[in-house]
């Protein structure tokens, strides 16, 4: 026994790059932090699951929150917040003008970012639509490495086109490559020699990290050369910012020169490049709910979005939000740049992701910032793209773990051809699960990965699903299936 414990107190001691190491393989390691307040979450019988997911229309977003066990549906303001945060929601002050939480978050935005001018807003679609009704006209061309879904319905709705620039390696998904968010250069002078000149392009947008191909990092260089190129024709350079510190966290792992530098020093070098940002602060600002525009120095720019923010979210100085979630950005933007917990977070995606590889489930690579996306195609060959098999994965998740996840296949990206009655299906079939911010622990992730190990073992058991309702657009959220028995 004794000699035991000398073994243990004998580790050699390590230096600070090799604990770092360590920390990121997650060896001898914990979250790095301690639990104050808990909210309990209970595995709900089986039978009530296979009861409760029926009743749903085998749709998940149809089911109760209070029936799901570990709850992977978003990581968009999901997040737990710090006791810090929470201390600051007394400080919340609650003035209609001239808030002193109002100065907060723009005296943050102005030394993270190095951005004048805050339009808040209620969360980042509310953004999208005090930036995009400003500046987009009926039929111009909105460029971006990838849209994500809220972007591009703002860049519809003021009936211009979405267009998006990744470079062809971010649509593979077994490609392995550092920074598969990057956008592709040519593509972009291209439509910049054509759009700046006669005025069909009203600004270019880079999404970091790029959530639409699974939080996939756009480099410091790619960045840098994208916005030159986009000033070079005189047009401005956004960021959809929703999360930068993840991709700054990518950007200080991956990219030569950047290994020494803090987040925030990379935070601050990357907006520097751009002119203005949209943001949903329920991602990387760890809150609940809010979201902002930010603009480097353009007064005028900015007067035309507060007109719209004014009659969309509220006045100048609370944007839609109370003074208490102000206090919560301004707090939490500081915390989502802390080194211990991008690495926790980050890290975390690893850890789920590595042992489900183990496993042999089939995954899309490399892992990204806030989930990992199985590839249901693969995983069940035997049910074809027209019976669902990634919404049939993420019921029988459900049924198998009380695990809720979210299909990006069939169900959420196919349609009917209004026209034709043909049936379009996408090229991928996905399940994401998405990890909330510092809400889980590595052992929920392990009880999923046996979750998944059971349903390797049991696929026969999975069901094709018909299609029984479906409104025309964004049928994932409210679609009706019946099992195919
Ligand atoms: C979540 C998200 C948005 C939209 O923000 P909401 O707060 O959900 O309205 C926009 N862009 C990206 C990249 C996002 O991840």
């Amino acid at each position: 026994m004794s000699i035991m414990v000398l073994d243990i107190l004998n580790l050699p001691s390590l230096t600070g790059a090799e604990e770092r190491n360590n920390m990121r393989n997650r060896i001898n390691y914990a979250e790095p932090y301690k639990i104050k307040m808990v909210e309990a979450i209970e595995l709900k019988p089986a039978e009530y699951r296979e009861k409760a997911i029926a009743e749903a229309g085998f749709n998940l977003f149809n089911l109760k929150a209070e029936d799901v066990y570990i709850d992977l549906l978003t990581d968009s303001g999901t997040g737990a917040m710090s006791n810090r945060q929470w201390a600051s929601v007394f400080l919340g002050d609650e003035s209609y003008a001239g808030a002193a939480s109002y100065f907060k978050v723009k005296d943050a935005i102005k030394d993270i970012f190095g951005y004048n001018y805050l339009v808040l807003s209620h969360q980042g679609r509310a953004a999208e639509n005090i930036l995009m009704g400003s500046l987009v006209k009926p039929g111009q061309r909105v460029l971006n490495n990838m849209h994500f879904d809220t972007t591009e319905g703002h860049v519809l709705m003021n009936e211009a086109l979405p267009v998006n620039l990744l470079r062809d390696e971010g649509f593979d998904t077994e490609f392995d490559a550092p920074f598969k968010g990057n956008m592709d250069l040519e593509k972009l002078e291209a439509e910049l020699k054509v759009g700046a000149e006669n005025g069909t392009v009203p600004f270019v947008m880079m999404t970091v990290t790029c959530n639409s191909n699974g939080g996939q990092p756009v480099s410091m260089k790619n960045i840098r050369e994208a916005a030159e190129i986009t000033h070079k024709y005189g047009l401005k350079f956004f960021f959809d910012a929703a999360r930068y510190a993840e991709n700054c966290y990518f950007i200080q792992q991956r990219e030569k020169g950047y290994e020494d530098k803090s987040i925030k020093e990379i935070a601050t070098e990357m907006f520097s490049y751009g002119d203005g940002a949209t943001m949903s602060a329920k991602k990387d600002a760890i809150v609940n709910i809010g979201g902002f525009v930010a603009i480097k120095n353009d007064e005028d720019l900015y007067n035309m979005c507060t007109q719209r923010q004014i009659q969309y979210e509220g006045f100048r100085t609370y944007g839609g939000l109370a003074g208490r979630d102000m206090e919560a950005i301004a707090a939490g933007l500081y915390e989502g740049l802390n080194d211990d917990y991008l690495e926790d977070r980050i890290g975390q995606v690893k850890y789920l992701g590595d042992k489900l590889n183990e496993i042999g489930i089939p995954l899309q690579i490399p892992f990204g910032g806030h989930g990992v996306f199985i590839n249901a195609k693969k995983l069940l060959p035997d049910i074809e793209q027209k019976y669902f098999p990634a919404q049939a994965l993420t019921i029988e998740l459900y049924k198998a773990g009380g695990i809720r996840g979210v299909e990006l296949g069939t169900c959420a990206f196919g349609h009917t051809d209004s026209a034709t009655g043909e049936e379009y299906y996408p090229e991928l079939e996905l399940v994401r699960l998405a990890i909330p911010r510092r809400v889980y622990t590595d052992r929920h992730m392990d009880v999923i990965v046996n979750t998944f190990a059971d349903i390797v073992k049991n696929k026969s058991r999975i069901h094709k699903l018909k299609l029984v309702y479906a409104p025309t657009i964004m049928r994932h959220f409210t679609a009706r299936f019946e099992e195919i028995v």
